[in-house]
């Protein structure tokens, strides 16, 4: 691999590799039929995919990458221990390779990034079978702003010249594009995504008032962002401190590349530095356009805005 090619340009086209071998991770460990289900916390799960597809991307990226700060979901008591060169997937996309790089992310430095990575976004739905909402995410943060991220969708099926093929990767890379899907214009009428297995009277009551003419209820942040990409639908709303960093840090830096916005319920934007808490506290609110932002923002009344920032 050149050495010409910056570090950022490098570390997304390793991380779109790598999404890919995690995704076969996730296929496999399915079709074993062995998920090893483990209850982490209330509506809350980890299988056997989560903690084998993070120790494959936190290994590879970490081998290739060894200042880089690197955060998973999982809390793997295998990370920490020696790393089988099968997990390892140390290559990097070479059609990432060519992009040309934004002049203000070409001097950054490995210590500059922090990569958030949940190896299995939408585990609910994994157990319950719903494979289409399960996303592999893996987010850069540079100076505590998403620049970039993958979305690995390790069940989407497509006909390439009559092939069928498992599998695709979207990646994102700000002031770049996007890659790996058809965009599409949002709906016509006021289509709203949120989430399928995490409600609660408060996320109930911020999609009663955005009168929208659907509410399309699925698993994963990383799939409610590939919907808001595709034109499925047009608003993401979740008034709940549940979306954690490794959630939205890949899903908003792919969705900024290609035009969006994805906030808190209040507006204000998350950060992704190392040191900041993990739960996004204050929900998400996420939308194809700016003004389709404004819109959400402003009808959420301001008494759900004051409960969310008073749960903090
Ligand atoms: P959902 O839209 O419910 O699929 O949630 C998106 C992401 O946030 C998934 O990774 C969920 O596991 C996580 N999440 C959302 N709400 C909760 C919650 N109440 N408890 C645990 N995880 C949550
Ligand atoms: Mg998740
Ligand atoms: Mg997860």
């Amino acid at each position: 691999m050149s050495t010409a090619v910056p570090l950022i340009v490098r570390v997304l086209a390793s991380s779109v590799s790598v999404a890919g071998k995690a995704g076969k991770i996730v296929r496999d460990v399915m079709s074993k039929g062995e998920l090893g289900i483990v209850e982490k916390g209330k509506d809350d799960y980890q299988t056997e995919a989560d903690r084998s597809a993070q120790r494959c991307i936190i290994a590879s990226l970490s081998a290739q990458y060894p200042k880089v700060n690197i955060i998973g979901e999982e809390d793997n008591p295998d990370n920490e221990g020696d790393i089988s060169s099968e997990w390892l997937a140390v290559d990097a996309d070479k059609e990432i390779l060519s992009i040309e790089c934004p002049s203000f992310l070409k001097g950054v430095k490995e210590e500059d990034i922090v990569i958030w990575v949940d190896p299995l976004d939408g585990t609910s739905e994994y157990t319950q079978g719903f494979l289409e909402h399960v996303t592999v995410l893996i987010g850069i943060s540079v100076n505590e702003k998403p620049v970039a991220g993958v979305i690995h969708q390790p069940y989407f099926k497509s006909l390439i010249d009559g092939e069928k093929k498992i599998g695709r990767t979207i990646w994102g890379l700000q002031e770049v594009g996007v890659g790996g899907y058809t965009a599409a214009p949002p709906p016509d009428s006021l289509v709203i995504t949120t989430t399928r297995s995490h409600s609660n009277p408060i996320v109930e009551k911020a999609l009663q008032v955005m009168n929208a003419s659907q509410i399309l209820r699925v698993g994963g942040a990383g799939y409610k962002v590939l919907q808001l990409l595709e034109g499925v639908a047009s608003i993401y709303v979740f008034a709940s401190p549940g979306c954690k960093k490794w959630d939205t840090c890949a899903p908003e830096a792919i969705l900024n590349a290609a035009g969006g916005k994805l906030t808190d319920i209040l507006g204000n934007y998350y950060k992704y530095g190392a040191s900041v808490t993990k739960p996004n506290k204050t929900g998400v609110l996420a939308a194809v356009n700016n003004d389709l932002h404004t819109y959400a923002l402003n009808r959420i009344p301001q008494e759900l805005k004051d409960k969310l920032a008073s749960s903090k």
